[in-house]
């Protein structure tokens, strides 16, 4: 039985196992266009990532990623009461 590297959930921590619905989530700093707005996307695990200045983090299931997708809606609500 082979168990990947140890991986945990960037969420909620739990350690990935043998089945493999996880997904990335890759955030993107923000663009010189848009100071504001830092970029979100989800994929599967295994999915190829380019780009040297995007951050991967490692998510269980779709609640987290729905947390995870929370709290980026949090962070941009911040900017926008920043802006305004
Ligand atoms: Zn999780």
């Amino acid at each position: 039985m082979l168990v990947p590297d140890e991986i945990r959930c960037d969420v909620c921590g739990r350690q990935k196992g043998e089945t493999n619905h996880w997904l990335q989530c890759i955030t993107q700093p923000a663009k010189e266009e848009f100071p504001a707005i830092e970029g979100i996307g989800f994929g599967p695990i295994d999915a190829p990532i380019s780009g040297t200045d995007v951050k991967v983090e490692h998510i269980c299931c779709h609640a987290c990623a729905v947390k995870r997708f929370s709290q980026w809606l949090g962070t941009l609500n911040t900017v926008e009461r920043k802006i305004a």
